[in-house]
């Protein structure tokens, strides 16, 4: 056992907690499967064990999800199957506070930012998804016969089957149950695989799929890695039907390979590199607090951060000044310390990455505005995985961290001259996930949002969105959107019928 403390709000040190996440498959906890570690990233110190699934452990959950659909789960009046996916968002409110303290420990982001994101996030998303399931419309189309009569076309919606959800460490229980809701809404079986840094919130969800009643095998949560682990187990197995992914694109990649022997249906929102525009016309002061947040928020650690920011060479210097500033009043710090506003990353191994990047900017030549190195912390957090916000200028589009995705608190700043310049700047990337443009000029904002190749382009803002909308990439930030009727459209099968009358 290890000497990690549980520390509550108030800063008391409970007794030591090592959390022990088992696999759940079939309704309940089983045994089994190769122990890891959890490490707290904020401390470095391990906080919980999880049991990495075998291939026996995934058979067993494919076969009970497999069985979930046949039976209970599939075939359920669709307002039951709605009321226990409320049921699910209320189970998760009802223990918002283990939720909180789970994703504080695997991630160890500030409180304030879990509180108010991550867990209302989670919950949300499975009464958005029971509603949008309740009104959706049905394709007809009455057609006229060779033989002079008429036929009747509709189309009813089925399951796909069993679904397997792969998700990342960054936004855990969010990102997951943005998944999740909308494959059950539709009646599939899932088996999620959250990430091996981050599997607490996952864990969680077992027990209160349980405790509200959800028939076994509709929901199995099986822990482990990617490659030659469990999440190379779900990708090439005969019974999983579809793959919803979120990660890395290289990773989506491997997946699109190993699951193409078996044909199966792919959602993926991949990596991004994403530009910021803000024009001299814009509101500085909402630009600087807009994209300070948008740069540093979750440590950088967000897929839609933009990592590249252009600004018109009018406001460069007054903008860049803007950022350091509120860079600077960013403080690292443990995730239940009052005035703590920056985590840390989520890994040693992370950290390593980000300050290659870090490293690779200055052999560059770039102008360091501020960071660039590691935060000097005293106490638990000196074993944290903390990196200084870090701000750069002063380098060409084909640099390094000019190209490449970081997800780290970090943003290289340029300035243009031109709309037509900046529009081609910001699309000369691999990736397209989002943009951010900043104007008040309302033509020009309709003109540049549209111009940009990406699957979200916020105009004066950035991480607002409505749920029912699409959400997705272009180029390799992924393949499908999902949001509203475009996920049910994604984990849900159509058969026409043709009724000759
Ligand atoms: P990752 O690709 O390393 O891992 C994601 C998940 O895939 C984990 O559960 C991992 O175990 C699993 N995995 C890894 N290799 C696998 C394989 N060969 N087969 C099956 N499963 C495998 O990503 P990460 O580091 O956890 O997350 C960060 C990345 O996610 C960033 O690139 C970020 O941009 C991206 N992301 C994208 C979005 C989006 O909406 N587009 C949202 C969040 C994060």
């Amino acid at each position: 056992m290890s000497d990690m403390a549980i520390k509550n709000r108030a800063g008391t040190v409970g007794a030591p907690v090592i959390r022990e996440l088992r696999n759940f498959v079939g309704g309940r906890f089983i045994d089994g499967g190769a122990p890891f570690d959890i490490i707290d990233p904020a401390t470095g110190r391990v906080h919980a064990r999880a049991y990495e699934a075998n291939a026996a452990i995934i058979d067993q959950a494919v076969a009970a999800a497999r069985k979930a659909v046949a039976g209970d789960w599939g075939t359920m009046p669709l307002a039951k199957r709605r009321a226990l996916l409320v049921a699910v968002a209320t189970g998760i409110e009802s223990r918002f506070d283990d939720f909180l303290e789970a994703e504080i420990a695997d991630t160890g982001k500030p409180y304030e930012l879990a509180h108010h994101l991550d867990i209302p996030r989670g919950a949300a998303n499975f009464r958005v998804f029971a509603d949008t399931i309740a009104n959706l419309s049905t394709e007809t189309f009455e057609m006229d016969t060779p033989d002079g009569g008429k036929a009747l076309n509709y189309a009813v919606r089925k399951p796909l089957g069993v679904v397997a959800v792969i998700s990342p460490w960054n936004l855990p229980l969010l990102l997951m149950t943005w998944k999740v809701a909308p494959a059950m809404a539709c009646g599939n079986a899932v088996i999620v695989k959250p990430s091996e840094e981050t599997p607490s919130t996952t864990t969680l969800l077992g027990e209160v799929m349980a405790a509200v009643g959800m028939p076994d095998g509709a929901f199995n949560v099986v822990h482990g890695f990617g490659p030659d682990s469990a999440g190379e187990l779900l990708t090439t197995h005969r019974g999983v039907r579809a793959i919803t992914f979120t990660g890395e694109t290289r990773t989506g990649s491997a997946i699109m390979r190993a699951a193409a022997p078996t044909v199966k249906a792919l959602s993926f929102e991949l990596g991004g590199k994403n530009a910021a525009i803000v024009f001299a016309d814009a509101d500085l002061d909402a630009a600087i607090a807009g994209l300070s947040r948008a740069a540093f928020l979750n440590t950088g650690q967000v897929c839609l951060a933009p990592e590249r920011m252009y600004v018109e060479r009018a406001v460069f210097d007054r903008f860049v000044a803007g950022m350091k500033a509120k860079a600077e009043a960013l403080t690292p710090g443990l995730p239940h310390d009052a005035g703590t506003s920056l985590g840390p990353l989520i890994s040693a191994e992370h950290r390593d990455k980000v300050l290659g990047y870090y490293a690779a900017a200055a052999r560059d030549g770039a102008t360091v505005v501020t960071g660039g190195g590691v935060p000097a912390l005293a106490g638990d957090a000196a074993g944290g995985f903390f990196v200084e916000p870090t701000i750069w200028t002063g380098l060409g589009p084909d640099a390094t961290v000019c190209r490449e995705e970081i997800f780290g608190p970090c943003c290289h700043i340029a300035p243009f001259d031109t709309e037509n310049e900046v529009v081609r700047l910001a699309n000369d990337t691999d990736y397209g996930l989002a943009s951010s443009v900043w104007t008040t000029n309302l033509s020009r904002a309709h003109r540049v949002g549209k111009a940009m190749e990406v699957g979200i382009s916020w105009v004066n803002c950035w991480f607002l969105r409505d749920l029912r909308t699409p959400f997705g990439g272009t180029k390799l930030s992924g393949v499908g959107r999902e949001g509203g009727e475009h996920s049910i459209n994604f984990y849900s099968e159509p058969t026409n019928i043709c009724i000759k009358l």
